[in-house]
């Protein structure tokens, strides 16, 4: 579905990609894990168009997407929720998410996929007149998870969704990526928090200096080998 083959990128002269492969089959779940710095951010961000592809290609079900815009690449059916979730402070709660609906063909749908995303966060549909700026950390995540979804995209990308927040608020938000997935949805997951992303994921992929290091069957993980990997021992 998602082909990567020997992508390179970074930002301006630096490169931070080292031919990075992958290949994402539909409706499994992938966990990238590795430490601070590895390009986890920087892949997804290559994948969505947010920074250049300067070498390698990247196709997504058959159709070459390498360098395209984020707009194009949300138009082939990807959708990323960014790293610190990156909603609009100082619009209403319903307004980002009809933020999401940017395509021409999400316009129909607008109102069956708000009437969605809300039967999904009951706290979001509380809250819809609201601004997003008064939200709480784990409200303001799923709200930039509503917002992907707006688009209906078959496959997501999420970067470091746990990030600050609290145990319980993490558990529900891995439960509706357990969801998503039930429904369908292809999952790439960038997660330092290598418990949560090996219980949901099917595969598992180590990333360090910006090379993946190995890919692995979730369930074929051995922890302390993975420990050692991550810290290059
Ligand atoms: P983290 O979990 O810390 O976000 P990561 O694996 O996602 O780690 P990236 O954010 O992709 O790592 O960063 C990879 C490298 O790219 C790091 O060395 C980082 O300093 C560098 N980098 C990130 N953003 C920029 C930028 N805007 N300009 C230059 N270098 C950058």
């Amino acid at each position: 579905m998602l082909n990567i083959e020997k992508v390179r990128g970074g930002y301006g002269a630096i490169n931070i990609l080292w031919d990075v492969s992958l290949q994402i089959q539909p409706g499994t779940v992938t966990a990238i894990v590795g430490p601070n710095g590895a390009g986890k951010t920087t892949l997804l961000k290559t994948i969505a168009g947010l920074l250049p592809l300067t070498q390698g290609q990247i196709s997504y079900r058959n159709v070459d997407i390498g360098g395209l815009s984020p707009w194009h690449t949300n138009r082939s059916g990807l959708a990323l929720i960014p790293e610190g979730r990156m909603i609009f402070r100082d619009m209403t709660v319903d307004d980002n998410l009809i933020m999401g609906a940017f395509q021409k063909a999400s316009r129909p749908h607008v109102k069956s996929r708000l009437q969605e995303i809300y039967a999904m966060f009951p706290r979001l549909a509380e809250r819809q007149a609201q601004l997003a700026g008064v939200l709480s950390g784990g409200e303001a995540q799923m709200l930039a998870v509503g917002r992907c979804l707006m688009s209906d995209p078959s496959m997501i990308l999420i970067d470091e969704p746990s990030l600050g927040l609290a145990p319980v608020v993490v558990n529900e938000l891995f439960a509706c990526f357990a969801r998503l997935r039930e429904s369908g949805k292809t999952i790439l997951l960038v997660e330092q928090n290598t418990q949560l992303s090996i219980a949901l994921a099917d595969r598992v992929c180590l990333m360090r200096s910006g090379k993946i290091m190995f890919t692995k069957m979730a369930d074929e993980i051995d922890m302390e080998e993975l420990h050692r990997a991550y810290f290059g021992h």
